[in-house]
């Protein structure tokens, strides 16, 4: 089936939807992008991401492209123009197209651009097999809130990750405590059964899945503390795992060689990825 790309006010067909050499996000990354999981035709989570997304635009100082009711009508264009049922939609917002320049340019729209890539159903049961984790050094800048696509970092650690023939690279601060993977949330559970996952700062990227995940756990009164961990005591974990929203609740099996728990999805983990299928299900058009 062919795909069609939404840039700027046109509809395109996949392979030949581009944007102009001088955008700001090819020059300098100057841009804002969210990736939405879509699941029976419907974004998920459509208002933590929209929230979020304002929140990256205003730290940048981006003007919102068109209005937000606007935004979420080509958002359902797109999906239903490529029949979308089970995937992701991804959009992006820069500064715009200017004359190389890195102090903002005085008149320039942003621009807005969106795709999308289809996947098998998203609800599905918790991977029986945990994935590895290896930990590398987090060498960001010191706004990693901002959902900016200037990604070189973590690009060069999911390199890093698959090169070792790993899933995911969890990175680790100054002080020795992990900050989150290369594009997902980490979380450890204590052998006292506490789940932890690092506190929202601008040391992390709050990821909508992490935040749907805190609710759960909230809503099931389960035992949580948002607060840093290290490597060290992430090794001596009963159960890990990552959240994204292309990744949902992933387990994880190693972090740098040392077996988390036996190997596999561990019962708190399934217990989330199980509340966390619900959550999305919820929102579904069967709901
Ligand atoms: N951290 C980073 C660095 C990410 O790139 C992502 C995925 N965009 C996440 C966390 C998870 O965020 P979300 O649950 O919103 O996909």
């Amino acid at each position: 089936m062919t795909r069609t790309a939404y840039v700027n006010g046109r509809y395109l067909h996949h392979g030949e939807a581009a944007v102009h050499v001088e955008d700001r996000g090819y020059q300098f990354a100057d841009g804002v992008y969210e990736v939405l999981a879509i699941h029976q035709g419907r974004p998920m989570d459509l208002q933590g991401h929209m929230e979020r997304l304002g929140r990256s635009l205003g730290e940048l100082g981006i003007s919102w492209p068109v209005s937000k009711r606007a935004l979420s009508v080509v958002m359902n264009e797109v999906i239903r123009k490529n029949r979308l049922k089970e995937g992701f939609l991804y959009l992006q917002i820069t500064r715009g197209v200017a004359p190389r320049n890195h102090a903002f340019p005085k008149d320039c729209d942003p621009s807005l651009v969106m795709t999308v890539w289809r996947r098998r159903p998203l609800v599905s049961p918790i991977d029986e097999i945990g994935v590895e984790v290896i930990t590398i050094p987090d060498i960001r800048w010191r706004r990693c809130d901002i959902k900016s696509v200037s990604l070189l970092p973590n690009v060069l650690g999911k390199q890093q990750a698959v090169e070792a023939g790993a899933y995911e690279a969890w990175m680790v601060d100054s002080d020795g405590y992990v900050t989150e993977g290369t594009s997902s949330n980490a979380w450890i559970v204590t052998p006292s059964n506490q789940l932890i996952t690092r506190d929202a700062s601008r040391a992390i990227l709050n990821g909508i899945t992490r935040l749907a995940v805190l609710g759960l756990a909230q809503a099931n009164s389960m035992d949580f503390v948002e607060r840093a961990f290290t490597v060290e005591e992430a090794k001596g974990a009963k159960e890990a795992f990552v959240t994204s929203t292309t990744s949902l609740v992933k387990p994880v099996a190693s972090i740098d060689g040392t077996k988390i728990g036996d190997g596999g999805a561990g019962p708190l983990s399934a217990k989330i990825a199980a509340f966390y299928a619900q959550h999305l299900e919820g929102q579904g058009s069967a709901a």
